[in-house]
């Protein structure tokens, strides 16, 4: 057995009785740590400690997953934590943001820099950081890039495929592309990895590319809706009605499009019931919050929050 619940979901997107569809619950793993980003930092954070490093710096948006479990792990590990965070205009809002509110109050030390400083700076090592920002500590912090993805994550990610071999498809969504990775290095050769892309192609394959050679795997961009982040009424009713159904929450980022996508994928017989398929519940959830703000902005309906 998987260490996530896997639960049969065909029925809730739709589909035919015939189709075997799984959703395997990483968002259980934990409350704030959740889903792939849990896998992502089981063996930094472990680093951190074995080299004694005082805390771990890494990187993100406003709304971002990564800084918000990077937040929580430490904060459990009893490590300190900084995220620099793409934008100084978000400086000046961020007390209403859910999500940089929930990463302050795990103690995460808040630095805003300016999308030009991010973009160029972004994996730089510690010392350029401590130089420009100011920081104050005699030694290192562990550095890890953007969305988390560095060797150690990868085989953290790896390890969610753990007796899942029964499967012939294992599909999940992709960022920066390191959750595949893993997926792709802890799947047995007859299994095929299909990445559902949250953005348009920008590296992600390369990426992957650089942590595996194995070719077991496509990423398909058809399903993100234009941009990171972007958001429909189509999309929201989508999630709720789902929700409803299943009593399984979505995040609007990735899990809500990779099964959006996944559903297109069986209804255009790309994927069929001759296929055991394996989806994967990479979590999320924090950001419905920030989502729900921004729909509320464009007085459009509310996704339904498993948290309220
Ligand atoms: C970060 C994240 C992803 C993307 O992971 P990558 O390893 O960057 O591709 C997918 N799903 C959720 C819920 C995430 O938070």
């Amino acid at each position: 057995m998987p260490l996530s619940r896997l639960q049969p979901i065909g029925s809730f997107l739709g589909l035919h009785d015939s189709i075997s569809l799984d959703l395997l619950r990483e968002d259980e793993l934990h409350p704030l740590v959740s889903g792939n980003k849990f896998r992502k930092l089981k063996y930094n954070v472990q680093a951190a400690l074995q080299g004694s490093y005082p805390g771990i710096l890494t990187f993100g948006g406003a709304y971002s997953n990564h800084l918000v479990a990077t937040a929580a792990a430490c904060a459990e590990a009893r490590i300190k934590s900084i995220g620099i965070v793409r934008g100084e205009e978000v400086a000046r809002l961020w007390k209403g943001n859910p999500t940089l509110s929930t990463a302050a109050g795990l103690g995460m030390e808040l630095h805003f820099v300016s999308r030009e400083v991010y973009a160029s700076k972004r994996g730089n090592v510690w010392a350029d950081w401590k130089s420009l920002l100011g920081l104050d500590s005699s030694k290192d912090y562990l550095v890890l890039p953007e969305g988390g993805t560095n060797e150690l994550a990868i085989q953290g990610c790896a390890e969610i495929l753990e007796d899942c071999d029964d499967y012939d498809v294992v599909v999940a969504a992709v960022g920066t592309g390191g959750t595949l990775a893993g997926l792709i290095r802890g799947s047995s050769p007859q299994q095929h990895i299909i990445g559902i892309s949250a953005l348009p192609e920008s590296g992600m394959s390369d990426l992957i590319r650089t942590f595996t050679k194995r070719t077991n795997w496509e990423i398909r961009y058809d399903y993100h809706g234009g941009r990171y982040a972007s958001i429909t009424p189509d999309l929201v009713q989508f999630m709720n009605t789902f929700y409803q159904q299943s009593g399984i929450p979505l995040d609007p980022v990735y899990t809500a499009k990779m099964l959006w996508g996944l559903k297109e994928l069986f209804n255009s017989g790309q994927l069929s019931s001759d296929q055991r398929v394996l989806a994967i519940h990479t979590g999320g959830l924090q950001g419905i919050a920030g989502m729900n703000q921004k729909l509320e902005k464009k007085q459009w309906p509310r996704i339904l929050d498993p948290s309220e």
